[in-house]
């Protein structure tokens, strides 16, 4: 018998263009004789829709929405935030999602960041009983906020970067407090972040206190919570960790930024970032590497897949994590594929084994 797999895409989040460019792989790339599959779009105002035509509607709606503007990188990344802040969803065209989903085998929620990355679409889904590929609620949430997730990735004693967070309200009421915690702790270059977003949306570097300010009022525009780092000069090294309980590591890639650090736009505006797998590093930093991922793994208690990115200081060599990505882009061309493609395995196989974690740990849980 066939499997049945549901494949959400798109969402509310600012990733939802890497999203569709991700499911669109996963459809093409799963054995029809193996899988029936169910496609499942969500637009950015939060409409569900099913069936054949989900991707190529969202697709159009991208498109027009790229007609429109003038300047399209900007404007959609303003469009993404009107998505994020709005708390009604439309009450119009907003079918019960469960009369989507409960018939399925399982599904593969191919989306990035805000409801689709954070454990808001996992909850639905452990509602409904559902299997699904990655992880669950918990590790998505822990993954996803940076603060939270170092203060775990701390707790198990994983090398980071030191750091200091503050709330929009706690900064609007003594900023003073902020910047001196800053240059007492770290100092400059600093990097500033939204603590819930992902692709670099909303994040800069700082080099004193004047466009620290600017950064922090930048960051909180997106979110309430904000994570103020000690800016290194690094290189970036990426795997990929797949598996439940006992996950497997990839070989070890890296990110060579076309821009000044990997921002939005070198991630996907520019494209001219090159990608080198294997990455050369030394016995040692492979080691170390290899190690923290599966730790950081376990210690948001992930299952599924992940990407942990890391950086490795450049005077010393020193590998410290920089953070772990629970649902990482899934593009034909994207980091994490690619990194267990030049470990053996192909796409193909890659989902196979995805769907069989997903239906694994489903029934782990009786
Ligand atoms: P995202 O989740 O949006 O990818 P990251 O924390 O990975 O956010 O930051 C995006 C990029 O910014 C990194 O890939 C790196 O190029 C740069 N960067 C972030 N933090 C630091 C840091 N502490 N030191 C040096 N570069 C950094
Ligand atoms: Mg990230
Ligand atoms: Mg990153």
């Amino acid at each position: 018998k066939r499997i049945k797999v549901g494949v959400i895409f798109g969402g509310k989040s600012g990733e939802h263009e890497v999203s569709l460019q991700s499911a669109k792989s996963v459809i093409e790339a799963l054995n029809p004789h193996q899988y029936t599959i169910v496609p499942i779009g969500i637009s950015k105002s939060g409409n569900w829709q099913v069936g054949k035509n989900a991707l190529k509607a969202l697709e159009e709606e991208q498109n027009t929405a790229k007609k429109v503007s003038s300047s399209s990188s900007v404007s959609f990344i303003n469009h993404q935030i009107g998505g994020l802040t709005s708390v009604s969803p439309q009450p119009s065209a907003q079918p019960v999602p469960s009369a989507l989903v409960n018939d399925v085998d399982v599904i593969i929620p191919v989306m990035h960041g805000t409801y689709g990355e954070d454990g808001s679409i996992q909850g639905m889904l452990e509602l409904m009983d559902v299997a699904y590929v990655g992880a669950g609620v918990l590790a998505s949430a822990v993954g996803l906020d940076k603060v939270v997730m170092k203060q775990v990735f701390g707790s198990v004693g994983l090398p980071q970067v030191r750091y200091t967070s503050c709330t929009r309200q706690t900064w609007k009421a003594s900023p003073l407090q902020v910047i001196r915690q800053v240059e007492d702790t770290f100092g400059y270059p600093c990097f500033v972040k939204p603590a819930n977003l992902g692709s670099s949306v909303g994040i800069s570097k700082a080099r004193d206190r004047e466009e620290l300010q600017r950064a922090i009022e930048l960051a909180a525009q997106y979110d309430r919570k904000i994570i103020i780092e000690e800016g290194l000069n690094v290189r970036e090294v990426e795997v990929a960790v797949l598996g439940n309980d006992v996950p497997q590591v990839s070989v070890a890639g890296e990110i060579v930024p076309s821009s000044e650090f990997y921002d939005y736009k070198a991630k996907y505006v520019g494209g001219t970032s090159k990608l080198i797998i294997p990455a050369e590093l030394t016995d040692r930093q492979r080691q170390e590497i290899e190690q923290y991922a599966v730790e950081a793994f376990q210690a948001i208690d992930c299952s599924g897949l992940s990407r942990v990115d890391f950086f490795i200081e450049k005077e010393t060599g020193r590998v410290i994590v920089n953070e772990i990505n629970t649902m990482p882009g899934f593009t034909r061309y994207s980091m994490y594929p690619k990194l267990w493609e030049a470990s053996g395995m192909s796409y193909t196989k890659l989902l196979d084994t995805l769907i069989e974690l997903a239906i694994e740990r489903q029934n782990e849980k009786r």
